[in-house]
């Protein structure tokens, strides 16, 4: 049987280099990176080295890199600590947020006590930006959280100019990056968002390891208390192999860049195409003109019959596919990211979301389609 991997926004493969560098860490690198001696210096080192690239890569400073065990943390820390420390009134956000996003502030803002409002947007996922605009004339003092690319659709914020209106309200800008950092190049010193979030295992690194950037000053509290690990804001003994895999993981990413874009853009729109010959214009593609290179979200013109055995008959085939997150995945409701783009009508065409790698090729989507033809 075939065994095909469509499903690169829930998590990704491990590239072998990643793997290597990994092992090589296990293998060389088990110092506890507190202990003084020559193996905690080495483990120490190799993690301040992996801080610099990162840094490097994403045009900011290492200290304003604080590594975590992914973005769920990373988006409840800093959602946290910005109420809490920059004496926050108001959160403003999506409700098509990523849910480690849209549950925090909802718990988040309730706890404080302060305002949460949800800007909208429309049926292809666009943020109604000149309502956010209008929204941030009062300056109250406001955290602004906006995904830069939508998990389940791939719809793109555009996110220097929502930074620069944020900035001159005098607002601060929280986005999560975790489907961006790897496929786009961000750069933190022409980009002015105050924070941002990534997650290893989303561009071919380890799971269990992310980052947070925090602008210089703005991160004063820990999120653990305990031990002095990352200057004291967040105690315990540091992943160290997932941190060099994470390293490498980008470094590869941001090395391959233009080869790898321009392979995974061609297969999007050849899939779209094949859609095209199949469907005509009833498969509707979510978000269309506003997605990011990797993904197609489309809404398919199946019965509901047929629709609630997709994902299982697909993965009997060897398709790994998903409808929207993948912590959603098991569950019936439609995803609350459609919910909010589509109209009542739209919605009810079961979707699939396809998201591509460099490991993909144009045979794998024939195969994919032909099964999609013998619904
Ligand atoms: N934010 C977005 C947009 C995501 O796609 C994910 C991953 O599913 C997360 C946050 C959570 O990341 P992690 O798996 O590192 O906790």
């Amino acid at each position: 049987m075939n065994k095909i991997y469509f499903d690169n926004a829930a998590t990704t493969a491990l590239r072998p280099e990643v793997i290597d560098a990994i092992v090589e860490s296990l293998r060389n690198d088990f110092g506890n990176p507190s202990s003084t001696h020559a193996y905690g210096r080495s483990a120490k080192s190799s993690i301040e080295l992996a801080r610099k690239s990162i840094a490097n890569l994403l045009g900011c400073t290492a200290n304003e890199i604080i590594f975590t065990s992914g973005a769920t943390e990373a988006n409840n820390w800093i959602i946290r600590s910005a109420v809490r420390d920059l004496k926050l009134q108001r959160i403003i956000s999506s409700k098509m947020e990523h849910h480690a996003v849209l549950y925090a502030v909802k718990e988040i803002a309730q706890e404080y006590g302060i305002e949460l409002v949800f800007v909208d947007n429309d049926k292809n996922g666009h943020i109604n930006l000149q309502q956010l605009a209008e929204l941030l004339q009062d300056k109250k003092q406001t955290l602004v959280s906006l995904m830069h690319i939508n998990n389940e659709t791939g719809c793109i914020l555009p996110i220097d100019e929502v930074a620069q209106l944020i900035k001159e309200n005098g607002a601060y800008f929280h986005s999560d990056t975790v489907q961006s950092v790897g496929k786009l190049k961000i750069d933190l010193q022409q980009t002015p968002v105050d924070f941002i979030t990534a997650s290893a295992h989303k561009f071919h690194g380890p799971k269990g390891i992310g980052f947070a950037f925090f602008r210089k000053g703005l991160l004063t509290n820990p999120i653990f208390f305990g031990g002095e690990q990352e200057k004291g804001l967040r105690a315990g003994t540091e992943s160290v192999h997932n941190i060099v895999g994470m390293q490498k993981a980008l470094e590869l990413a941001y090395e391959r860049h233009d080869e790898e874009k321009a392979h995974i853009t061609e297969l999007k729109s050849y899939f779209i195409s094949r859609l095209r010959e199949v469907y005509g214009e009833s498969a509707h593609i979510h978000g269309h003109e506003n997605t990011l290179y990797n993904l197609v979200n489309v809404g398919l013109p199946i019965s509901q019959e047929k629709a609630s055995m997709l994902l299982f008959m697909l993965d009997m085939k060897g398709f790994a596919i998903s409808r929207g997150s993948a912590c959603q995945s098991g569950s019936p409701k439609p995803s609350h990211v459609l919910a909010e783009m589509l109209d009542d009508e739209t919605i009810k065409f079961p979707n699939l979301r396809v998201s591509f790698s460099h490991d993909n090729t144009r045979e794998e989507i024939d195969l994919l389609v032909s099964e999609l033809q013998k619904l």
